[in-house]
């Protein structure tokens, strides 16, 4: 059942790459995990997922005792409390929801006591939406000058969770302003930022063709369609 329905999410991955006139390659799949136990998880690894995003730290902790035998990549989508940085700095490959100095300041410390540098992306609240999270557009370069200012983490791009809309096309100026905020940082900074997380189960599609790197799915998987 689930591998059906990754096989099925892939084949459309794969059609708007083409769309896009982009290679398969420069799209990942992270799946959102955090609607599924560790046994459901288990079954996903094994049709050939390997990156899942978890949302609380607390359920992924769970889980990832649960799962410690797979070689399972784990990154952090949601929102992010600095006290809890602690218990994940040394289990998460990337960490999609930065977006505060105090968050930035924490990952920094933790990092560093833990002997690495952390891979982060930066959240942007693309829709100006007072109930999420993200750093507002017209903040994005200060604070985005302040990470980079910190040994401890490693910006590798942005993430966005846009307004949702019925129609997933009205969401694609959403991902473009993420893009063109990507590669003006990119120019302006001189750095090289590989990744856009962006796109959810009901408008990937459309993130694809505005440059997502990485998609983050959760009920296509475990819900089907
Ligand atoms: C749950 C979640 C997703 C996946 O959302 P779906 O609409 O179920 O695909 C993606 N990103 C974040 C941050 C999430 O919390």
């Amino acid at each position: 059942m689930i591998c059906e329905r990754i096989e099925r999410v892939l084949e459309r991955i794969h059609k708007a790459c083409q769309r896009a006139g982009r290679r398969e390659e420069e799209v990942t799949l992270l799946v959102a995990s955090k609607y599924a136990d560790a046994h459901q998880i288990k079954e996903a690894f094994g049709c050939g997922v390997s990156i899942f995003g978890e949302s609380r730290v607390q359920d992924f902790l769970k889980k990832y005792e649960q799962l410690a035998s797979l070689p399972i990549r784990w990154h952090f989508i949601g929102r992010l409390q600095s006290n809890k940085v602690k218990y994940i700095i040394e289990k998460v490959e990337l960490i999609h929801s930065l977006d505060r100095n105090s968050l930035a300041e924490e990952i920094d410390a933790r990092a560093k006591k833990a002997g690495k540098r952390q891979d982060v992306l930066i959240e942007v609240n693309v829709g100006e939406e007072e109930t999420k999270g993200g750093v507002a557009p017209q903040e994005l370069d200060r604070f985005f000058q302040y990470v980079l200012s910190l040994e401890g983490i490693r910006v590798l791009g942005l993430m966005c969770i846009p307004p949702y809309k019925e129609d997933p096309d009205q969401v694609r100026p959403y991902f473009r302003s993420l893009r063109e905020m990507k590669e003006r940082l990119e120019r302006e900074y001189g750095v090289a930022l590989p990744h856009l997380s962006m796109g959810m189960s009901h408008d990937f599609e459309v993130a694809i063709e505005e440059g997502a790197t990485i998609v983050r799915l959760g009920s296509i998987i475990w819900e089907g369609d």
